[in-house]
């Protein structure tokens, strides 16, 4: 095992659950070798957190904005100066390529970027409503508050939280996944080297219990959730019904509209780079590819990029040996139903690394609606084509998802782009963009069952979720001798 096993981190430093605790092993995805194990952490150690954060919070809290977001200003530089070794621990726990790890911590530093900003942008607001009586708003911290993250990005989804929360005042419990937990505990070190004073972060290993204690916990004020729909919904409920605000981003299923008249070069390199990237464990990769009408010599193209691919170069091992056989499962059952496998992933093999959950590229034609490969998450490298007539079938297609993180069109039509732009159901929308993430300020976040609760959890849209407004009405006319507001 290269690394001892993990404890979690309450009050400026490491420390060992208050009584044993069941643990779970960490694998590395590309060899399928045991590298740690992390504790499944149970009501006691949330509470053990949670009162570390509690204690933090007064001094935190009363520090102006200003010298708050100052620790992370050291931070992103220290993301930067650290990114080889974080980048190296992402593709340790998760599999991700070396360049796609790279480019996860270097998004974490552009995300820590936009908090160092939230001052000139948090001003509060002032307006004078008679001579001498003011109404303002300013914005409060909620208190202690709580991040829960998936397996796919170690270090950037709890990234997406961790400085605006924290910038704008609260002290939080970070869950990171029970599958990629290592990064955490460095992200911790991080911001501890960066001045973040004792108790204002903490980490929580484990999974199930751990959540549910979260959800539970009278102290904690919100809870912030990226995962799987199915645990979103269970997330949202049982925060809310224990009255906290929620902000829960569940799963997608990405449909990209492909016009006949797209740039094929273009269309094929992008398309193929969002299906594959990350091994297709991006909540924003493409899923469904809706062809319509003359499409073939995209197709054709994208079929000769994505064989091209070497897995273990270009594309990294799935999460678990369990996933790799569920993903298999969707492309034999889509197959036998008579779909048409034009690339195969399923006998990849890396030499050396034979017990790898390797899988290549797979694309797959003539996939109906009505296929389950075609309407649930299948969250590995596979993206299924569905052939439609004209444009209003594809959106017809698209808007028939229960999910909506993101859509694409591809056409050299601005008026195609605009016609799907206003039409899909999806909260990010690209045009000739396979991956379109909004950039900081803009916010991240879907629509329909891929978010819960109101707001973004990224950009301007966390601001609101992470904060609460005072308002406030002021009088300081005595001379003027008036008393029109008692
Ligand atoms: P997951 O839902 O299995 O796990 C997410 C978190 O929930 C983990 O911390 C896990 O410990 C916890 N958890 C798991 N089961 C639980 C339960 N029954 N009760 C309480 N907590 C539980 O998700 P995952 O497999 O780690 O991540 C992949 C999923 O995340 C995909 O569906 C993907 O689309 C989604 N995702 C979404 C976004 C987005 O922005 N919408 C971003 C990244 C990932």
């Amino acid at each position: 095992m290269k690394y001892a096993e993990l404890q979690n981190y309450v009050a400026g430093g490491f420390v060992a659950p208050t009584k044993s605790r069941p643990s779970l092993d960490v694998y590395d995805p590309s060899s399928g070798d045991i590298i740690s194990k992390v504790p499944l952490s149970e009501a006691a150690d949330v509470d053990a957190a949670v009162h570390a954060a509690r204690a933090a919070f007064p001094a935190w809290s009363a520090m102006p904005i200003k010298e708050r977001v100052q620790v992370f200003y050291r931070y992103k530089a220290l993301l930067e100066q650290h990114i080889d070794e974080l980048a190296a621990l992402v593709t340790e726990e998760n599999g991700k390529i070396a360049s796609e790890a790279r480019a996860e911590v270097s998004k974490s530093a552009e995300l820590t970027e936009f908090a160092c900003s939230l001052p000139q942008i948090t001003p509060g607001e002032v307006l004078e409503v008679s001579r001498g009586v003011e109404c303002r708003i300013e914005r409060f911290p909620l208190g202690v508050v709580a991040s829960i993250a998936p397996f796919n990005f170690p270090n950037m989804v709890p990234n997406w939280t961790i400085p605006n929360a924290i910038a704008l005042g609260n002290c939080m419990i970070l869950k990171p996944s029970e599958l990629v937990p290592i990064s955490a505990g460095r992200i911790a070190e991080l911001l501890a080297e960066a001045g973040l004073p004792p108790g204002v972060f903490q980490v929580v290993h484990g999974g199930k219990d751990a959540v549910e204690a979260i959800c539970d916990h009278p102290d904690i004020a919100a809870v912030s959730f990226v995962g799987s729909t199915k645990v979103a919904k269970i997330v949202y409920k049982r925060a809310t019904s224990n009255l906290k605000r929620c902000l829960a981003l569940g799963g997608a299923k990405n449909h990209l509209i492909v016009m006949p008249d797209a740039d094929r070069e273009m269309a094929a390199t992008n398309i193929v780079a969002s299906m594959s990237g990350c091994a297709g464990q991006r909540c924003m990769a493409a899923s469904v590819m809706v062809a319509v009408s003359k499409t073939d010599h995209i197709i054709e193209r994208m079929a000769e990029v994505a064989r091209t691919m070497v897995p273990g170069k270009d594309i990294g091992p799935v999460i678990t040996a369990a996933a790799k056989e569920r993903i298999t499962r969707y492309i034999d059952e889509a197959e036998a139903k008579g779909a048409k496998v034009v690339v195969d992933g399923r006998k990849a093999r890396v030499a050396g690394r034979e017990n790898g959950y390797f899988l290549g590229p797979t694309i797959i034609d003539y996939v109906t609606p009505d296929m389950r490969i075609a309407q649930e998450e299948v969250f590995g490298p596979v993206l299924v084509i569905v052939r439609a007539p004209d444009v209003d079938a594809a959106l017809e297609i698209e808007n028939a998802s229960t999910y909506g993180n993101a859509a694409s069109v591809f056409t050299e039509s601005g008026g195609v782009a605009r016609y799907v732009m206003e039409r899909a159901s999806a909260g990010m929308v690209g045009v000739n963009v396979g991956v379109p993430v909004p950039r900081e300020p803009f916010s991240f976040g879907g629509w329909n069952e891929s978010k819960f609760g109101v707001g973004d959890i990224t950009g301007r849209g966390s601001i609101e979720f992470w904060t609460q407004a005072k308002k406030m009405t002021t009088k300081w006319n005595r001379e003027a001798g008036v008393n029109w507001m008692s």
